[in-house]
């Protein structure tokens, strides 16, 4: 099925941000997408908006008792044909229902989902920018919106999907990371909601984020909640390892995010034929493989980054110094089949890209 949306676009366009100095997720283009749910009603009245501040009531249950998410995609322009195109947003779609599931947010018919992505995109087309390592980036988020103060489900919800026209996450671009393993705070734990996209992840990981950030390091290597033996995710990215030829990425139980960049760089490597593992890798393995000299290659992976190398590893009193602080050939790898691919630079060996209209 096919969804349409009614579209009441702005009298007052703004102007855009020169593509060539873009920084992340500051500027927002002309329109948005949003949507209420109401209890015996479901979903409804989904319709493209000149974008605005939202008007709540200060009861509002997210502002009290978080209960919220969010999902991040992208849309780019394929360099071969100028088509606006979107990256595996089914995934997103599937991922949203499962995060509103554990966050006892009401799901979202995927299709209807998909479909309010591709019709607010195709409203701003002309806001994505074309620079290389630039795209637009999608925010599509649910809040819970009913005046309350009783702490329960909520009984209205508004689901939104913002746009911002992006310039790359980290502004040094493919240059490595210095990361701190976080021994003290932790991020998840199992049976919690380390693998819901949602924000209450992210507000209780700021402080251990500020600590490392004063220490002098870009991101935080999060350990495993229960023993902090185990390594998980890098700030908000997967994490991957290369030891003695094998890559390694922590394995989904919980506790890690279900990345699409993560599952799509299991899928490249997989098939280019690398030794590929989704096991428990303990920091104290990382270190003996340091020692041995077999720990050769990280990087994190995410939507918005793609891939970013790591240079630098900080464990309680031990530097480890990965790869000469370069950029390793599988993190290159994975970081030009995957980008490729999205701007229509290389074959779209898996099916993975949608385009807007077709
Ligand atoms: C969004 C996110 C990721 C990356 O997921 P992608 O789908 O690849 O963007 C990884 N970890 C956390 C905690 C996240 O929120």
């Amino acid at each position: 099925m096919r969804y349409e949306f009614p579209v009441t676009r702005t009298t007052k366009p703004k102007e855009k941000p020169d593509p060539n100095n873009l920084p992340f997720g500051k500027y927002f283009t002309d329109h948005m997408f949003i949507m209420e749910y109401d209890e015996g009603q479901g979903w409804h009245d989904g319709r493209v908006v000149p974008y605005a501040p939202l008007v709540l009531d200060p009861a509002a249950l997210v502002f009290h008792y978080g209960q919220e998410m969010f999902e991040g995609l992208k849309a780019y322009k394929n360099v071969q044909n100028g088509r606006v195109q979107l990256f595996r947003p089914d995934m997103n779609a599937q991922r949203t229902n499962r995060t509103n599931d554990r966050l006892c947010i009401p799901p979202i018919d995927e299709d209807l989902y998909v479909d309010a992505v591709k019709a607010v995109v195709s409203v701003d087309a002309d806001w994505i920018p074309e620079v290389k390592d630039t795209s637009l980036y999608i925010r599509p988020f649910i809040i819970a919106t009913e005046a309350y103060l009783g702490i329960r489900n909520s009984s209205k919800f508004l689901f939104v999907i913002i746009l911002s026209p992006s310039g790359p996450y980290y502004p040094n671009g493919l240059q490595p990371t210095r990361l701190y393993v976080e021994d003290t705070f932790v991020r998840a734990v199992k049976g919690g909601t380390g693998e819901a996209k949602c924000g209450g992840n992210y507000a209780c990981g700021l402080k251990a984020q500020i600590i490392a950030h004063d220490k002098g390091y870009e991101q935080i290597l999060w350990l495993d909640g229960k023993e902090q033996k185990y390594v998980e995710e890098v700030g908000t990215s997967n994490a991957f390892f290369v030891i003695d030829d094998e890559v390694i990425t922590a394995p989904l139980r919980g506790t890690i995010l279900p990345g699409i960049t993560r599952d799509s760089c299991l899928r490249v490597l997989e098939s280019k034929g690398y030794k590929v593992s989704e096991r428990l890798l303990s920091i104290d393995e990382v270190v003996e493989a340091y020692d041995q000299g077999k720990f050769t290659e990280m990087f994190a992976s995410g939507t918005a980054a793609i891939i970013s190398p790591v240079g630098e590893l900080k464990y309680k009193d031990k530097e480890m110094i990965i790869n000469n602080r370069k950029i390793g050939p599988v993190a290159q790898m994975l970081y030009d089949t995957i980008y490729g691919t999205q701007i229509g630079k290389i074959e779209d060996e898996f099916g993975w890209v949608v385009p807007v209209e077709d």
